[in-house]
């Protein structure tokens, strides 16, 4: 059985134990002390698996504390027709420059229109089997600025062993994005209007989860993006792309290929960095950011400094205006042969400075051993790509798609596909689509109209307060 450990040093627990707790007691994260590596013939008999067999046998690589029945039949419940359409993950190749392979992995299919869907599915249905058996409920807590908190709620709504309450900034979010939230009415889902921004939720979230009494007693979880439920699933569509990009290629098993990848927390990534050290032929993951460049910074000098609210920009490819990057530490200890002393040292100058550096020879050691590479886009970037992607292939692109692509193209090398996730479907962003294209794309039928929908929401005022009462009167009691 696959233990659980802290990259701090401490803690160790089974993987239902690390996604039911979050942070580990010591203040890391929870990673596996090891990962398996996937033979060739192994992946030779994975290629051609359905997406949920496919998930079936990569989950089980980290979940050894579950029955591979088990999660066969969670994996053969989420990902289905129903909930993420004909294809599951989709595959289609774009041209915009000669001699360049380009591929669009279609990772966001699901209910919320957001790749978030595809771990947060899989992690709700879990967390139901898990609670259920257990007899136990837990409220979950979260704080969202757009696609997370929507994914959550549409994972967990109506299922009896859990609520939801999740804190959203009252000024931040696309109008599509507040109607997907705010329009559902099963009873266990609560959403809470905070006046101000995304960090005033996620400092209201931070005072509940440190009141360690009030923690216990209403049983507070979470399902934030260190979830390594949530990397875990993930992991999946790498290999399932890789496969079929192989296939549509017509290259040889083992062939390598590239990937790019839209970033923030550095939650998608990690997972692709993870499939890596199972063995799966990646060249290159190109790690793409925004106008919010932490992680383009640290790739680039070996300095990562964490920004302050005020200098995190407002862009339009809002999913990744991140001012820290909370998977990052998960990288660091594995890249630096898992010293937790090291770890310890850097995320206590961290919090002391707001950054920490490593000198060049680590950095280099570090990319080599990655492939991660990187490279950030600003607005007009972003625009210009999604009219180069419709032009030439009448193909629409959202923008942190378009981040990726943009990015990605700057790393093509010869006879290597180059993978770009999609990250979020354009009826998510119509307003920065219509900027770029004059139109935007016809709407799937059920969600037309969707901004006319009754709302259920509470308006907090702010206070702490507050909020715990409206947790201590709605929660889920044990
Ligand atoms: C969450 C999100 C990202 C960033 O993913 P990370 O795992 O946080 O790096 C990128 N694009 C979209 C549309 C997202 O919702």
């Amino acid at each position: 059985m696959i233990k659980y450990v802290s990259t701090r040093g401490g803690a160790s627990g089974t993987f239902t134990d690390t996604i039911l707790e979050g942070l580990a007691s010591d203040g890391g994260l929870l990673v596996p002390e090891k990962y398996e590596v996937i033979s060739e013939e192994r992946l030779s008999q994975w290629q051609n698996l359905p997406y949920p067999e496919l998930a079936c046998e990569i989950i089980s690589c980290f979940a050894t504390d579950l029955t591979k029945d088990k999660i066969r039949e969670i994996c053969h419940e989420v990902y289905t027709r129903a909930i993420f359409g004909d294809d599951i993950v989709s595959v289609k190749p774009i041209k915009l420059a000669p001699k360049e392979e380009l591929y669009i992995l279609g990772i966001s299919n699901g209910p919320t229109l957001a790749f978030k869907d595809m771990a947060m599915q899989f992690l709700g249905k879990l967390f139901d089997e898990i609670l259920n058996e257990r007899g136990i409920k837990l409220n979950i807590l979260g704080a969202t600025s757009g696609d997370t908190g929507g994914a959550a709620e549409y994972a967990m709504m109506g299922r009896s062993s859990v609520s939801v309450f999740m804190l959203s900034p009252k000024d931040r979010m696309s109008e599509f994005q507040k109607s997907q939230m705010y329009s559902i009415k099963e009873q266990n889902i609560h959403n809470i209007v905070v006046p101000g921004s995304f960090d005033n939720c996620q400092d209201l979230v931070k005072a509940v989860s440190n009141d360690l009494g009030f923690k216990d007693s209403y049983s507070i979880g979470s399902v934030n993006s260190i979830n390594w439920g949530r990397i875990t699933a993930q992991v999946v569509y790498y290999f399932f792309g890789y496969f079929k990009v192989i296939q549509k290629s017509k290259k040889k098993l083992m062939h390598p290929v590239s990937f790019s990848v839209p970033s923030g927390n550095f939650g998608n990534i990690l997972s692709g960095f993870v499939a890596k050290k199972m063995g799966l032929p990646i060249k290159n993951l190109v790690l793409a950011t925004n106008e919010n460049n932490v992680l383009d910074e640290f790739f680039k000098s070996g300095i990562y400094r964490v920004r302050n609210p005020k200098e995190t920009f407002v862009t339009s490819s809002p999913s990744m205006d991140i001012s820290k990057a909370s998977n990052f530490e998960r990288f660091i200890h594995e890249i630096f042969d898992r010293d937790s002393k090291y770890v310890s040292t850097l995320w206590a100058e961290l919090e002391k400075n707001n950054s920490f550096s490593i000198d060049a020879q680590s950095l280099a050691n570090l990319k080599r051993e990655s492939g991660i590479v990187s490279g950030a886009s600003r607005h007009v970037n972003r625009i210009n790509t999604i009219q180069r992607v419709y032009e030439s292939n009448q193909l629409v692109v959202d923008p942190h798609t378009a981040d990726g692509i943009y990015v990605g193209q700057r790393f093509v090398e010869d006879n290597i596909p180059m993978i770009c996730l999609e990250t979020a479907l354009p009826t998510k962003f119509e307003g920065t689509v219509r900027e770029a294209l004059g139109f935007v794309p016809e709407r799937r039928d059920s969600l037309k109209n969707i901004e006319d929908k009754d709302r259920r929401v509470y308006e907090m005022s702010g206070s702490l307060p507050d909020l715990k009462n409206f947790i201590i009167k709605n929660a889920k009691i044990n």
